[in-house]
Parts: structure tokens; sequence; C-alpha cells
């Protein structure tokens, strides 16, 4: 053979597609696909998928027996597929608050204190007040303001207003960290200009919470506590100049409290649906997906023709996708692994993603990154790429590569971040996981906005020929291709954190 019959073949076999780059194509996400899967979990026997229903044993034995024909394996420890997520739907009934230093009551109106509990009848009797500045235990920064403060069955005063200060930890994880070194109570400090009417209303409302909880929470106005430290011979101002600092250290107050609460208490369990794509590569590290598997249930008063909130955009939809990028994912395994995660009781406060990041089945240094899907379909093909989430290196590059690769625009607004507290994304990036939402949904804003004034919430959110599904399938395409670069540690090296 001649060397140029040599350099022609050679030139041809790189203009034909190679047989394997064929076969690493990902099948393209249908409309058809992500149709069957709305149209069953929004089906009315699913009941809009509530929390604790029947209609919850059918959506997560759905969801897992879908990720599994499709070659996914069980997340949850003992290799279950279920994550239990231990909830109280609770409201406040009465309280009674009293103080008193060296022995001696102070005068104190009850009403100046809210207190709620997690049992139906509570006694706290005669124990030790503390200040704990801001509640703050940070381990990656070095601070541990609950160092070497004994907090065993004490009421634990934290100041709730953060300091600006990126990362800083919510009060929800502050105060888990003050209740989780014994802390009997943990009674919020709001600051005196925040309208203590609005602090009582919003206390009064009945709520739902992890059973993590402290057994007591509550608040209370800097004056009142400033008061209170006066009369047992302290000086809460200064105190609380100390308070900002790494160097503060929680302090005894010359106080101890009596609390009487009765609350009323409904204890439930749910669970979060896990499973696990493991990757070639064995590094332990590995890419999260999530998206919301409940929705509002029952939601309109008996008697009403349609009493079903059936959740098809909000949010069938998102786990539609995640169903169907899973498949493609097993397919041709990642090197990283894919963590898929269905959680439960978003609608109540981002409960069960709140729980993954407190309980996490891996640890969450290790996930290099989060993707949430949640209320996908709202629009056709075309539209530009939004990011909720936005701001985070290299990941920003990563996701506006892959755009454009499959010849997408990016939007490069900043819209769509107005949603970032309302998704499930938002409890890991509380906890310090890169977490985002990515796709068309969110850079429509207009067509969003005509779902949250419409179906949105209501018995009107149904499967049907009117939810568009073009636009989050090619949303699944570049989700795959998105997925597939950030579990491949050759493409996507996360910073150190
Ligand atoms: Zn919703």
């Amino acid at each position: 053979m001649s060397r140029r019959l040599i350099a022609a073949l050679a030139a041809a076999c790189l203009l034909m597609p190679a047989p394997a780059a064929a076969a690493r194509r990902d099948a393209p996400v249908t409309p058809r696909q992500l149709m069957r899967h709305i149209e069953m979990l929004a089906s009315d026997g699913f009941e809009g998928r509530a929390p604790a229903t029947e209609g919850e044993r059918r959506t997560i034995a759905y969801i897992s027996d879908q990720l599994r024909r499709r070659g996914v394996g069980p997340g949850a420890a003992g290799a279950s597929w279920y994550q239990p997520v231990d909830l109280i739907e609770r409201r406040p009934l009465s309280h009674e608050a009293r103080w008193s230093a060296g022995g001696r009551a102070l005068a104190f109106d009850s009403e100046r204190i809210t207190l709620v509990g997690t049992q139906p009848v509570q006694r706290i009797d005669d124990a030790p007040v503390v200040f704990a500045g801001h509640g703050l235990v940070d381990p990656v920064r070095g601070v541990d303001q609950l160092a070497g403060a004994d907090l065993r069955g004490a009421v634990a005063l934290i100041l709730v207003e953060a300091p600006d200060v990126p990362g800083f930890p919510s009060y929800a994880d502050r105060e888990r960290a003050v209740a989780r070194a014994g802390a009997a109570a943990v009674i919020g400090i709001v600051a005196d200009d925040v309208s203590w009417d609005a602090v009582v209303r919003a206390a009064a409302a009945s709520d739902t919470v992890l059973a993590s909880r402290p057994p007591v929470s509550g608040a209370i106005q800097a004056g009142e506590v400033a008061r209170l430290v006066a009369r047992a011979g302290g000086d809460f101002a200064s105190l609380l100049n100390e308070q900002s600092g790494p160097a503060f250290r929680a302090v005894p107050l010359n106080l101890t409290a009596g609390f009487e609460i009765a609350t009323e208490v409904r204890r439930y369990t749910s669970n979060n649906v896990v499973g696990r794509i493991a990757g070639t590569g064995g590094g332990g590290e590995s890419v999260l997906l999530l998206g919301h598997w409940d929705h509002l249930g029952l939601c309109r008063p008996e008697g009403e023709a349609d009493r079903i909130c059936n959740g098809a955009v909000d949010n069938a939809s998102g786990i539609a996708l995640l169903i169907e990028i899973a498949g493609r994912l097993v397919r041709r395994r990642p090197v990283r692994d894919v963590i898929i995660l269905a959680t439960t009781s978003e609608e109540v406060g981002l409960l069960g993603a709140e729980h993954f990041a407190v309980e996490p089945t891996v640890p969450l240094s290790s996930i290099v990154a989060a993707v949430n899907f949640d209320t996908v379909a709202i629009h056709g093909r075309g539209e530009p790429v939004a990011v909720i989430g936005r701001g985070l290196e290299p990941l920003d590059r990563a996701i506006a590569e892959t755009a454009a690769a499959l010849g997408r625009r990016m939007d490069t607004t900043y819209a769509a971040d107005a949603f970032i507290r309302r998704q499930d994304g938002w409890a890991l990036t509380r906890a310090g996981v890169p977490a985002v939402m990515v796709g068309g949904s969110f850079a429509n804003m207009d067509a969003l906005q005509d779902f949250l004034s419409g179906a949105y919430h209501g018995p009107d959110d149904e499967a049907g020929p009117d939810i568009p599904l073009d636009g989050a399938a090619e949303d699944g395409d570049l989700m795959v291709a998105l997925v597939r670069r950030l579990a491949d540690p050759a493409r996507y090296r996360p910073p150190p954190r």
C-alpha cells in the first residue's frame, strides 16, 4: 500500500463517524416519555401525593420501581430506597414563662415571649439560662461559640439576625446545633425594631418542622432580655458587643427559667426516595440530582367537585425528568456516582431536602454539585437556559459550555434567582453544597407567571395536552450532557471547600 493511499484512508477515517461515537450518544428525552410518568403521578389514584398518605405509598413505590427497572440501585441506608423523614405538624396552644435570679422571681409578662413545643404538654423547671451568641458552630472556619458551655437542659438564647457574611449558617441550622448540644429550649432573640405583633402572629400559625428541631423553641425581643439580665445584675449590651467575634463563647446568665407549654402536635413519618448510580471511578465523589415528589393532596373542602391538587407540573414533571435522565446515565455509567433524590415535604418548607442535608447518605463534602428539578414543564423548545443559583464557578462555565455545545443560548439575567429560596436546592446551598436549577422554565418569566397565577397549587394543575413538554425534553438532553460533564473528574474539578 502506498503512503498516499494510507494517508488518504486515514483522512477518510477521520471524516467518518466512528461507530463508538454513535453508540456514545444518549437517546433524546421525548415529551411522550415524560407524559407517561406525569399521567401516572398526577392521576387521581395518587391523591395529590400528600406525605404520609396512600398517595405517598403509591408515589414512592412508582419512583423506586421506575429507577430500579432502569438499573439504578437503592441509595439509602441498609440498601433501602427510602430514607424516613420524621416530621411534626404543630400549633401552639398556650404557654407560661417564669424567670428568676438568685432564687428571686422576676416580674414577667408571658405575652412577651413566644414558645412552641414538640410534645402536647411540656414543662421546664428552673433551667439555667445561657446566652450563646449566634449559636455558631462552623468547623470549617474553626468557630465554635458553644465550646466549653454546658447547655444540657439549659434554656439557650441566640441571636436570630445573622451578620451579612456569605455562607453564614441559617437560623434553623444554628438552632439545631444548640439543640444538639443538649439545650431544652432554644429561644431566638429578635431585634427591638422587628414588629413584636408580627412575631407573635407568625408564631401562632401552625407549621410543619423536622422532628429533629429543639424540644422547645421560641422568640423574645432583645430589650426584654436586656431588662431580665439587668434585674439579675448583668449588662446585656456589653455581652452583645462581644457576640459577633468568632472568639465569643456562650455565657451562663445569672438567670433561671421555667416554662409550661401546650402544643397541638401531629407526628408522622414520610420518606425521601434515594437511588444511586455507581460510577466507574470509585472515587467516592458524586453528583446529586433531586426533585420533590410531594404535592398538596386533598386541597379542597368536602363537597367540591374536584378536591385533588394533582401536581402535574409541580412537580410530577421534575420527577419524570429525573427518571428519564437517570435511565440514560445508567446506560453509560459516568465516572463519579450519581445520587438520585426524590424529596418529600418540599411544599411545607423544603423539609425532605433539609433532612437530607442534615442526614446525608454520602458526605456533603463529596457532592461536587447538586441539580434540582422543579416545575420544569412551562415552556416550548428554544428558550434560553436560565440558572437559579448562578455565580458559582466552575459550575457556571460548565453549564454555559454544555448549553453552547447543544446550540442553546444562556439567559444572562438574574431574574430566575428570585426563586432561589423557594426550591429544594436552597436546603443544599445553605449546607454548603453548590446547587443549581437549570433550564428554560425559569427563562420565560411570562409563561411562568401565567402558571403561578393560574393552575399552580390548585386542582387544575393536572396532566393533559396543555402541558408543554417540548422544552422539558430539550432541557432533559441538556441535563444528561451536563451531568456527564459534572460526573467526569477529567472535565469537572470543583474548587476545594
Ligand atoms: Zn408547589
